[in-house]
């Protein structure tokens, strides 16, 4: 017999993601029709270089830790162990940006917190740029929130601004390095939506899950930017900085500044996670903490230097070419139009049957994605090159 009770029917509403099933699909069926294919994925959103020696080190420092009961550890605190809280609140200080270990929220996933953070807000009016991370939307949709999409185009580089947007509150989701476009908001366009924000009463949620690849003059953190205290949460994580996409820890920060009314937006967030989330692991902390080290971060910036060269090589080839992009340059993401008017699935098959690549439609990402297609630097030096070979030959 079937339960009798009701449901949060909003799930139905979710978009069922056909993206990365639809790809393998196709990419299993022309494995099939040529068997002697030599595919080269360039469409991995996900770090394959191992973890860095320090990091690893301090894993093994303490599992043994772990296993001594005199060092022995249980539950961890709900908001992180205050030696990585400290540690990332120190890690701030370079950008440069004061805040205090209290503001540091660790988790175990950017996914985890942008995802919760829904939880602690009522039912708000949603921006959300297109094409973006997927999650936003989802999350978004499951507790039956109004979302509305501020576009990304040719026009303003993939990066929305809130120019023409009716002035009301919000919750704004920005994501810098963009995830699926690598467009990256300077000071000048950050500041506007800052101060959007604070004339409306408007919260912004920005992910800033792939700072650690930009190199040029770019905010590396909302709070770089005068005011942002005021409206802001950022949502950070190790999984592209140090390769924890496997090993699970991120962070967010409730800025002290940031109230509703007499309250404090972080009262909610401690409260929600001390009542839903146990906690990361304490050798997963001590992994993180040794990535913020010195040595860590320096380990780090060598594995991200070798996806960004990647990214050059791969943006070299589309600038020869004449075909207009974003990202590379700060991100380990390319975003770039496909050629001759093809739709993002027609470049996917184009590309598949032509040159043996395989890379991610635009269309994947929302609407405003149709005609656009990612390319990612995640992949070995080896099959980067030799795909911009036949990148060369083929566009
Ligand atoms: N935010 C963006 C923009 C991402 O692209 C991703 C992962 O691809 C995440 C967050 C998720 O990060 P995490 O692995 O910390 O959950």
């Amino acid at each position: 017999m079937s339960l009798n009770i009701k449901i949060n029917e909003n799930y139905f509403n979710v978009k069922k993601n056909y993206l990365f099933s639809e790809i393998a699909k196709r990419v299993n069926a022309y494995k099939t029709a040529n068997p002697d294919a030599d595919i080269i994925r360039l469409g991995i959103g996900d770090v394959t270089l191992p973890l860095s020696p320090v990091v690893v080190e301090a894993m093994k420092k303490a599992a043994d830790e772990m296993g001594d009961a005199a060092t022995f550890r249980g539950y961890a605190p709900e908001y992180g162990y205050d030696f990585l809280r400290e540690k990332i609140a120190e890690y701030y200080k370079k950008f440069p940006v004061n805040l205090s270990a209290e503001e540091i929220f660790v988790s175990d996933g950017a996914k985890s917190d942008v995802g919760n953070i829904v939880d602690i807000l009522g039912d708000n009016e949603i921006l959300i740029p297109d094409p973006v991370y997927p999650v936003y939307l989802d999350s978004n949709i499951m507790s039956g929130h109004k979302v509305k999409f501020i576009a990304g185009n040719r026009e303003n580089g993939f990066l929305p601004m809130p120019d023409g947007i009716e002035r009301r509150p919000y919750v704004i989701y920005l994501c810098s390095p963009n995830n699926p476009t690598g467009a990256v908001y300077g000071r000048d366009a950050l500041k506007k939506w800052i101060d959007f924000a604070n004339e409306t009463g408007s919260l912004i949620i920005f992910d800033s899950a792939y700072e650690a690849f930009i190199s040029g003059d770019y905010p590396h953190s909302v709070y770089e930017i005068e005011g942002s205290k005021t409206c802001a949460v950022e949502i950070c994580s190790f999984s592209k900085t140090a390769g924890f996409t496997g090993t699970r820890c991120a962070w967010s920060v409730f800025p002290d500044e940031l109230t509703v009314g007499e309250n404090k937006l972080s009262f909610l967030w401690s409260r929600r996670q001390a009542t839903k989330f146990n906690g990361v692991p304490y050798v997963v902390q001590r992994a993180a903490e040794a990535a913020l080290s010195d040595e860590g971060q320096k380990q780090c910036r060598e594995s991200i230097a070798y996806y960004m060269e990647n990214a050059r090589i791969i943006a070299a080839v589309l600038k020869e070419k004449g075909i207009y992009f974003t990202g590379g340059e700060n991100s380990p993401y390319l975003w770039l139009e496909c050629p001759d008017g093809m739709t993002s699935w027609e470049f996917f098959d184009f590309l598949l049957e032509k040159a043996q690549i395989v890379g991610t439609p635009g269309a994947g990402f929302g609407d405003a994605g149709e005609g656009y297609f990612r390319l990612t630097s995640f992949g070995s030096r080896e099959s980067t090159l030799k795909a911009a070979e036949r990148l060369k030959k083929l566009l």
